[in-house]
């Protein structure tokens, strides 16, 4: 694999031409970036940490209800103003562009799936892009989605094109969705969706293209090839991977182009999958990978076995199996059992980064 030091990244967090090379270079070279859902700086180390011990670049994102949770969930997030969706994803941005230097590794920062009803959480966050941009030439996330797939084809691109001419002048980048991800996250659930409304078609996929490629270069596609989010017994999900090959070429036949692969995918609903399932879907030109579910598991692992093991010292503030007077603050402190955490969700991010080729890639 070429490496991605030949593309001259900065550390931290990437934006407008620098999210497309390495984009570019994933799909030249066969590898995927794992997209890592964070709701706390907790979360955000863990990612940030397997990215740098596995010389790798990372994908940080919240949802919104994760970046409400940013915020606090003692604060109110109206349907009107989502103004603690708002406030948690700026704050996550500060943070994470704040941090992600020191651990030497390009991150591109997003922000997860935005239905039409959430908008306001879409506008709020645009308006803080644009007053840093005015500052310093660069918006403050180096990317977002749009996901209207449960609306029309028609509606989905309009908006994702009303949207994406705000975004363009700052070079930002839109990931929207076509065809439906099925199960259920973050409060959409689409687990009665039929299995036919699952897989995009790809006129579907042109069609977009046209809409958007006269804006701006930088997008992608979540296109549903059979995706689920959630984990379910096996058997139950019928991934197509080949769906997305059929798609280039279908794009790289009407464009006439040179390139076999144009088109930039996201496979949603990651989790759960073989490794077989996601280097095929990268081989069709899939450089992004979300992973949610199976790093919350991971996370929750962590602290789990470390409470179960420890239960007798955690019972109290003194006293314990080896003396009654024996204090257990070095057990019960946040940085010890948070940490165990951090430890399991990082060696599942590690496995992420192995099983979608972009180990060692920086
Ligand atoms: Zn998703």
């Amino acid at each position: 694999m070429g490496a991605i030091s030949e593309l001259n990244l900065p550390v931290g967090v990437l934006y407008g031409d620098d999210v497309l090379k390495l984009f570019q270079h994933a799909r030249k070279n066969g590898y995927a970036i794992p997209a890592c859902n964070v709701t706390s700086s907790s979360t955000v180390v863990a990612a940030l940490e397997a990215a740098r011990d596995q010389k790798a670049p990372i994908i940080l994102q919240t949802s919104q209800g994760g970046a409400a949770y940013f915020a606090g969930k003692g604060i109110k997030d109206s349907a009107e103003k989502r103004e603690a969706s708002v406030a948690g994803a700026v704050a996550a941005a500060h943070y994470i562009r704040a941090i992600a230097p020191i651990y030497g590794v390009p991150v591109v920062l997003h922000t997860d799936h935005c239905a039409k009803k959430l908008l306001p959480w879409f506008d709020g966050m645009l308006d803080a892009d644009e007053e840093e941009f005015k500052k310093s030439g660069k918006p403050l996330f180096s990317s977002h989605m749009l996901d209207l797939s449960e609306e029309s084809i028609e509606e989905n691109i309009e908006t994702c094109v009303n949207y994406f001419k705000r975004m363009a002048p700052m070079k930002q980048w839109l990931e929207m969705e076509i065809g439906i991800t099925g199960g259920e996250e973050d409060g959409v659930d689409n687990s009665e969706v039929d299995n036919a409304s699952l897989y995009t078609q790809p006129e579907d996929i042109w069609q977009i293209e046209q809409a958007l490629s006269p804006i701006s270069p930088y997008f992608s596609i979540a296109a549903g090839f059979g995706n689920v989010h959630g984990v379910y017994a096996p058997g139950n999900v019928k991934l197509h991977p080949e769906l997305l090959g059929k798609h280039q070429a279908f794009v790289a036949e009407k464009l006439g182009s040179k390139e076999d692969k144009p088109v930039f995918f996201v496979f949603h609903g990651g989790s759960g999958s073989t490794k077989k399932e996601y280097t095929d879907a990268i081989s069709h030109g899939v450089v992004k990978v979300n992973v949610d579910t199976d790093l919350q598991y991971a996370y929750l692992t962590g602290i789990r076995d470390y409470v179960t093991s420890n239960i007798d010292y955690l019972k109290t503030q003194v006293g314990n199996p080896d003396g009654p007077n024996k204090p257990n603050k070095k057990k019960y402190d946040p940085r010890v059992w948070v940490r165990e955490g951090e430890k399991t969700m990082k060696a599942r991010v590690e496995e992420a980064l192995k099983d979608f080729n972009a180990s060692g890639s920086i």
